[in-house]
């Protein structure tokens, strides 16, 4: 017979969304369990590229966690040493640099992680390390999981699971979402793998400082991927690139070897360690919008398996804290109100309305996804050429917001203005160097003009996220709608569609 253990909440995961997710609940009151399947000192050991801005802002990471004592601890490397953004693209002869705030760090994955699980333990949270979840209980609603603690077989009964897993978790694989108790249909909205990019990282000491150390440096590579070069100080960089899994595999471990092997500053480099082991990580991450719903009966999903990481840059630690700190809260608040013993998806909604609509996070970063679309249908090297032949503030104009409420005939005039002025920066002499022509370069431009009136279209949209559940089928009808006459604008074919 398994040991069972019975609890209100349990968390599964001890990453970020875990960790904001689990001290909230906690912190409202709930009895609550966090079940991590690393041991207590691998645990907040993470695949990231540790660039995060704004740690103290209390909106961005809102909850009990307490972000300025975490950033006065000198290890974490919360020190806003990052003040610019520069695009290397060799090939072309490119480098653009653009300022960056002053509060941008690229921080310690590990040793943050590590304050996050702390803190959350002082909420109140029981915290299971070595224990994976490997399967979940389920009737009407989701019931619980099926663990393996220390070699042994544990489960966890509870009134609301929320799932922190990461990205494509295995616990959302393992939930038979058709079979609860949801009329007409669960609302949930299982993402696709192909919505998700590949990403890998390690860590480096170099010799000498490198001449980029308050930079988030960014590379293009082939297939809609990207390198990147993130200093935490000026001998120490986070090197890592992604890919999305839409496209053929790339062999990501040469491929970063490939690029280092260019690059002087890295002779002699050594990798950096954690508990004694390499600090080189892979994993999967999301790079779609949010999910339409993040609710089941007795279930909430939350960061990168919710879709909550920007599809474009990959940035997710923001998102992980947002949803997670949404799921805390909605999920006490719905576990101490539960008068029948279901947990409904109408009883768990405030958090998919929070994440949308009250918070906004959901919105902003799902406005962002057309961008991503484009940039996918017209075509890496397009993208490169416009961005190589552009000045910094031509490219803000392509892509600004500014006369996106106008009617269609101005906004088609205003279009074709904007690409014509940015067109005659363009000089014949680069175009033949670059191997394009002005007709496809405008061609690239409209469609990014034409992206941001959809962009500002899905605005709206996310705007009027239903506040109960019973709007949403209805809400979602029509974002696919406007997901129809997106993608038949910029041709894309049914069969290459995102969602
Ligand atoms: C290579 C890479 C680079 C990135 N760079 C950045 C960046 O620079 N800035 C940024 O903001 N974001 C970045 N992101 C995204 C960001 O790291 C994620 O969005 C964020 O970590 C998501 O947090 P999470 O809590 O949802 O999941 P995770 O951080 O993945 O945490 C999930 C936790 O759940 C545990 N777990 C999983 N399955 C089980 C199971 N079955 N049983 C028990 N425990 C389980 C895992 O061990 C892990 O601890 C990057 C991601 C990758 C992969």
């Amino acid at each position: 017979m398994p040991v069972s253990e019975a609890y209100e909440i349990v968390v599964i995961g001890g990453g970020i969304a875990g960790c904001f997710a689990a001290a909230t609940a906690a912190d409202r009151g709930a009895d609550v369990v966090q079940l991590e399947r690393k041991s207590a000192e691998e645990a907040g050991h993470i695949a990231c590229g540790d660039a995060m801005k704004s740690p103290t802002d209390s909106k961005k990471y809102p909850g009990p966690i307490d972000m300025s004592a975490i950033a006065a601890d000198e290890d974490v490397l919360i020190d806003g040493n990052i003040d610019r953004i520069e695009w290397w693209d060799e090939e072309l002869d490119v480098k653009k640099v653009l300022p960056y705030d002053g509060h941008s760090n690229v921080v310690d994955r590990y040793e943050f992680g590590q304050r996050l699980l702390e803190q959350t333990a002082a909420c109140g949270v029981d915290q299971h390390f070595d224990t994976v979840v490997n399967g979940v209980l389920q009737d009407a609603q989701v019931e619980g999981v099926r663990a393996v603690r220390d070699g042994e077989a544990v489960t966890y009964t509870a009134d609301l699971v929320v799932d922190a897993g990461g990205s494509l978790s295995s616990v959302m694989a393992n939930v038979d979402f058709g079979s609860l108790d949801a009329e007409p249909e669960t609302s949930f909205e299982k993402p696709n793998y192909q919505q998700f990019g590949s990403a890998y990282r390690e860590v480096f000491h170099t010799q000498a400082p490198v001449p980029y150390d308050n930079a988030l440096v960014g590379k293009p590579l082939e297939r809609m991927g990207y390198i990147w070069y993130f200093p935490r100080t000026a001998t120490e960089i986070n090197v890592g690139l992604g890919f999305q899994m839409n496209k053929d595999p790339v062999t990501l471990v040469d491929r970063l070897r490939a690029d280092l092997e260019g690059r002087p500053e890295f002779d002699g480099a050594d990798l950096d360690t954690v508990n004694g082991g390499a600090n080189k990580l892979g994993a999967a991450l999301a790079l779609r919008r949010p999910l339409d719903s993040m609710v089941a009966p007795g279930y909430i999903t939350v960061g990168c398996n919710a879709g909550t990481t920007h599809p474009i840059t990959g940035k997710g630690i923001r998102g992980a804290a947002v949803t997670g700190y949404s799921a805390g809260k909605h999920g006490a608040a719905a576990v101490r109100d539960d008068e029948d013993g279901f947990i409904s998806e109408a009883d768990l909604w405030a958090h998919n309305y929070f994440v949308y609509v009250e918070h906004g996070l959901g919105t902003r970063t799902a406005v962002k996804d057309p961008y991503n679309i484009a940039a996918s249908q017209v075509g890496m090297e397009n993208v490169r050429a416009a961005v190589a032949l552009l000045p910094e503030d031509a490219i803000a104009d392509v892509v600004s917001s500014e006369g996106n409420s106008l009617g269609v005939r101005s906004a088609i005039r205003l279009a074709s203005g904007v690409v014509q002025n940015a067109l005659s920066l363009v000089s014949d002499d680069r175009l033949e160097e670059l191997d394009t022509t002005k007709r496809a370069v405008g061609r690239t431009l409209l469609d990014f003009v034409r992206t941001r009136r959809y962009a500002e279209k899905y605005e709206r949209l996310y705007g009027e996220y239903p506040a109960t559940r019973d709007g949403f089928f209805e809400w979602r009808d029509a974002r696919d709608a406007v997901d129809d006459a997106f993608n038949d604008e910029l041709g894309i074919p049914a069969d290459r569609r995102k969602y």
